[in-house]
């Protein structure tokens, strides 16, 4: 099996639009021996990000071979023909040499990393206020056409079905505040 032991995982997911991404980047920018995973996906790079560092871009066909050569801890068709999947290539050898390692994945994704890691993984789900503050923030951001706002708009309700399963919920209605517990939280896991 995996190595269970060293580093720790932290595990941030919540709907598209709910700050994930700015609180993931305000625990890295901390003192917390802290990496992130990249994750494979198999859509289209956006203006701002860089392959190998925001993800590693695939092709389905590339992915799949991956899937077939399980190199993923594990993988989701996040939205329809776009796959998504931690690498084990990412993630094993950091932990083993200590590092602790966040991710910004799915919920799906995320309890399949508590299934493996169990309590040396820690899940934090993000929620915004509303689906209506989740749209405003979609719309604001210009990332995504309407299609891709209603289809992240529906997989948010589902996501927000989930949120229990995690081990911290976090409330993102003041970005401040939020950063300030996510890390009180991280902190107190990881020490
Ligand atoms: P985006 O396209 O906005 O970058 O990400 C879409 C969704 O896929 C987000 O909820 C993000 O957290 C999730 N995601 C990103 N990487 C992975 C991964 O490796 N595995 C899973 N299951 N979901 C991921």
């Amino acid at each position: 099996m995996y190595c269970k032991k060293k580093g720790k995982l932290i595990v941030v997911s919540g709907p598209s639009g709910s700050g994930k991404s700015t609180i993931v980047k305000h625990l890295l920018s901390q003192n917390l021996n802290l990496v992130f995973s990249v994750s494979a996906c198999t859509r289209l790079k956006r203006k701002n990000e860089q392959d190998g560092k925001d993800y590693f871009f695939l092709s389905v066909e590339d992915f799949k071979k991956k899937i077939e050569t399980d190199e993923f801890l594990e993988w989701e068709e996040v939205y329809n023909n776009n796959f998504y999947g931690t690498l084990k290539s990412e993630v094993l050898g950091k932990i083993e040499r200590g590092y602790n390692v966040i991710f910004d994945i799915d919920v799906i994704g995320a309890k399949s990393i508590k299934k493996i890691f169990n309590s040396q993984a820690f899940l934090v789900y993000i929620q915004a206020p509303s689906i209506g503050d989740i749209s405003d923030r979609l719309n604001s951001r210009s990332t995504e056409d309407s299609k891709q706002i209603s289809t992240r708009l529906a997989k948010a309700k589902f996501e927000e079905k989930e949120k229990s399963s995690f081990d911290y919920i976090l409330i993102n209605n003041d970005l401040e505040e939020a950063k300030k517990n996510a890390l009180i939280k991280v902190k107190e896991f990881i020490c």
